[in-house]
């Protein structure tokens, strides 16, 4: 069964405890929270304290941290009540060591690659690591389309994976739509993010409906 993951970054932001309601309502697997640091990325979002005010929320929190220095922010993610924290590979000098700290922090451990990183700087993390975000876009900037070769992408790392026996979940974010999933499905994604096309769909719950029947 695929997941799918609204981001809550793509909401209405003077709305956001009826638009994380609605994600929930819709029939959708988990919450993609970004937070950008304006570094990084040019663009901000929000901070920790957003990501508390959800404690509580019935549906698994996988953050996205698109920020230089995660470093800093994997303990406080993980008392805010955060299951997944992924970190850029491109981020941090000691990403290893920072994948251990987030699995010490009691939380799930994700690294995520942007659209030009190849996949090799997996070779020596694939045991330290439970999911693998790969970006379909730039990070960071609204109103990009899917970068093509992301599907490719998405492929290597699922022989890579299914070679290495590991429990290792894919995931996708960044301009995914509703057109777009199936090949990416069929490549072997666990995990969509979806953005605008689930904050912009008329109803939201079929839509979600829809995706779940694709697989
Ligand atoms: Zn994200």
């Amino acid at each position: 069964m695929i997941c799918i993951a609204p981001s809550l970054f793509a909401a209405d932001p003077l709305r956001l405890a009826d638009e994380a309601e609605s994600i929930r309502a819709s029939g959708s697997d988990m919450l993609h929270f970004d937070i950008l640091d304006g570094h990084f990325v040019p663009n901000l979002s929000f901070g920790v304290n957003t990501l508390a005010a959800l404690k509580g929320y019935p549906l698994p929190i996988d953050v996205h941290l698109i920020m230089d220095n995660p470093e800093k922010y994997i303990e406080e993610c993980a008392q805010a009540g955060a299951d997944t924290i992924t970190v850029h590979a491109e981020a941090t000098p000691h990403l290893h060591r920072l994948l251990q700290t987030i699995r010490q922090a009691g939380a799930k451990a994700g690294v995520a690659i942007n659209p030009a990183t190849p996949i090799s700087v997996l070779d020596y993390i694939m045991e330290d690591i439970d999911n693998v975000l790969i970006m379909g876009i730039n990070p960071g900037c609204t109103m990009q389309s899917l970068i093509p070769s992301t599907l490719g992408k998405v492929r290597d790392v699922r022989a890579r994976i299914n070679a290495a026996k590991l429990p290792i979940t894919i995931e996708v974010d960044g301009g995914m739509d509703p057109g777009s999933c199936l090949p990416y499905i069929q490549a072997g994604v666990d995990i969509i993010v979806l953005g605008r096309s689930f904050f912009n769909s008329a109803d939201r719950r079929q839509l979600i409906a829809d995706l779940h029947a694709m697989c």
